[in-house]
């Protein structure tokens, strides 16, 4: 299933996004509280009372409440995550254009739940700041608590995956010794636009993924680089910090970003930002002052 959330911001209903529906050929999306008044968001509660199941029996049901996917805003496909968990240096080529230092364990860090937006929606560049640039990243969305799991166990926790944008003052960040504060802005956590079920996808460190600043190709590259895998990654993760349903794990961004080309490439108002991962969505955000 593709799960979206959709309405004004704040104010979002969670969907099924469904393709072809028959009332008109075109996409729809399923309003799962309108058939459902008991489900009222995709969150902690959800994902922890069988939320995943109970979509599954309504997409079936032959008496379905769709509402046309065309000109509806999507918001992150998930309610306010508890914990956005981020890997940092998780691609080898981005290790080394970022400080040259392959890490040995993973590198952890967080961003503030505060910075999520939807998949569509501007990312609003701080005052006097010329340094922000955008990181492609396979988001992990847990659908169980989960405490010291073993590797082998790792995927029965996930309830799917998603697309997340790191987008990072690049100032910020190397002015503290720090990333919190630069990962965190209002608008640096693009996610969506789909909470893709796992088992849409039959390869999760099988993926293309790339970014694009107007249409100029900057990271271009696969999963399958990642230095630490997705089951590790929660194995690891999930050893000293209980990761709870609904929160998020961003794997880490492959190398190409605009801050590291020559000249550097950072974001200006006007610009749009492209990013996707294979099977999973893509999003695209306009660039604006705040
Ligand atoms: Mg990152």
């Amino acid at each position: 299933m593709k799960l979206v959330r959709f309405g004004a911001p704040g104010h979002e209903r969670p969907g099924v996004w469904l393709e072809n529906t028959p009332a008109d050929g075109g996409d729809g999306i399923l309003d799962v509280r309108g058939m459902a008044f008991d489900i009222e968001d995709f969150d902690a509660h959800f994902f922890s009372h069988w939320g995943l199941d109970r979509l599954r029996a309504l997409c079936a049901e032959p008496d379905r409440k769709l509402v046309p996917a065309a000109g509806v805003r999507l918001g992150p496909p998930i309610a306010r995550p508890g914990k956005i968990i981020c890997l940092g240096k998780n691609y080898a080529d981005h290790a080394v254009e970022f400080d040259s230092e392959i890490p040995e364990i993973p590198i952890l860090f967080s961003k503030a739940a505060t910075s999520v937006t939807g998949p569509f929606d501007p990312i609003m560049l701080p005052k006097n700041s010329g340094s922000v640039d955008c990181e492609v990243e396979l988001a992990i969305v847990m659908g169980k608590r989960t405490k010291g799991v073993s590797e082998k166990a790792a995927m029965d926790h996930v309830a799917g995956f998603t697309v997340l944008n790191d987008v990072t003052d690049r100032e910020v960040q190397k002015a503290g010794k720090q990333w919190f504060r630069a990962k965190s802005f209002d608008t640096f956590c693009p996610l969506g636009p789909f909470l893709m079920t796992k088992e849409e996808i039959a390869d999760p460190q099988n993926l293309r993924l790339y970014s694009k600043v107007n249409g100029i190709t900057l990271q271009d590259s696969n999963t399958a680089h990642m230095i630490f895998k997705i089951a590790y990654l929660i194995s690891f993760i999930s050893s000293t910090i209980t990761l709870e349903p609904g929160d998020v794990i961003a794997t880490g961004t492959p190398g190409g970003i605009g801050s590291a080309r020559k000249p550097p490439l950072f974001l200006r108002p006007g610009d749009k930002a492209e990013i996707g991962v294979e099977q999973v969505g893509t999003q695209i955000s306009p660039v604006v002052s705040a």
